[in-house]
């Protein structure tokens, strides 16, 4: 039997999936399961990641049985909201993040959304039959740049496989939200190399959209805050019809646009 080791939670956090809107589709309300572990170590992680053990398990989480989290998954289909596996990451959770799809998909006839850091190929690869959409982090243009901000000691072939996450999920008609958290001293240099890279998948499979997420200072991490003006005037200057661009400051909708 799974045990699923997740953050505290009653209910799900639920939150808009904005980036819909620039494929045509209404935005949708998702329910947020975050698994309460990550490969990657990012400074900065939204949810307190900075405080993990050495087992990479996040401090704070806890483990739930399969009847709390299917009961969870129920009322959250019932409340006409997608079922959104995030984190921590769902990569570290492979068996349980399946389990959910297989779930969802066999009780409901619905496929589940992933938010993941793009390190895993198999574990997209295996819940592909069941993802509507999924999240993406781009975290650099260069396997060096992705280390510095992933926590990561050095290492080859991150950005590569990143890639090749999107190119899979996009060629099987998965819409893909590729998001670049953008700080103070991220240069434009680096956001054209990401674009160039997006715009290649973007033209080959469509389904790509990216969205430039300002970093918004947290204690205890040195990156430097970003910009919002000139972050939005970023996404507003290399969005192009066939890759649109999203700017978003916190989680609200107020703060989501689209160019
Ligand atoms: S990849 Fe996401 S969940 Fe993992 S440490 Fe980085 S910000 Fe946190």
């Amino acid at each position: 039997m799974s045990i699923f080791t997740m953050l505290p939670f009653v209910k799900p956090e639920v939150r808009k999936a904005y980036f819909l809107k620039a494929f045509g589709r209404a935005e949708e309300s998702m329910a947020i399961f975050s698994f309460g572990a990550c490969n990657y170590n990012c400074p900065y992680c939204k949810r307190d990641g900075q405080f993990k053990g050495d087992d990479n398990q996040i401090l704070r989480a806890q483990t739930y049985a399969w009847s709390e989290i299917k009961a969870h998954l129920d009322r959250a289909v019932a409340a006409g909201q997608r079922v959104r596996l995030s984190g921590g990451d769902p990569c570290m959770f492979p068996k349980q993040s399946l389990q959910i799809a297989e779930y969802v998909w066999g009780e409901y006839g619905q496929k589940i959304s992933i938010a993941h850091n793009g390190s895993s190929l198999a574990l997209v690869e295996e819940l592909l039959p069941y993802l509507d959409y999924a999240a993406i982090d781009v975290k650099g243009a260069t396997d060096e740049s992705l280390a510095r901000r992933a926590g990561l000691k050095p290492g080859r072939g991150r950005v590569e496989r990143t890639l090749s996450v999107i190119k899979t999920l996009t060629a099987a008609g998965v819409l893909v939200d590729a998001r670049t958290c953008v700080f103070g001293d991220t240069s434009r240099e680096e956001l054209l190399a990401i674009r160039a890279m997006l715009l290649d998948v973007a033209c080959s499979n469509g389904g790509v959209f990216w969205t430039l997420r300002k970093y918004n200072e947290i204690a205890s991490c040195d990156f430097v805050p970003g910009d919002a003006t000139l972050i939005k005037a970023y996404a507003e200057q290399l969005a192009t019809p066939e890759l649109k661009v999203g700017f978003r400051d916190k989680w609200t909708g107020a703060t989501f646009s689209i160019f």
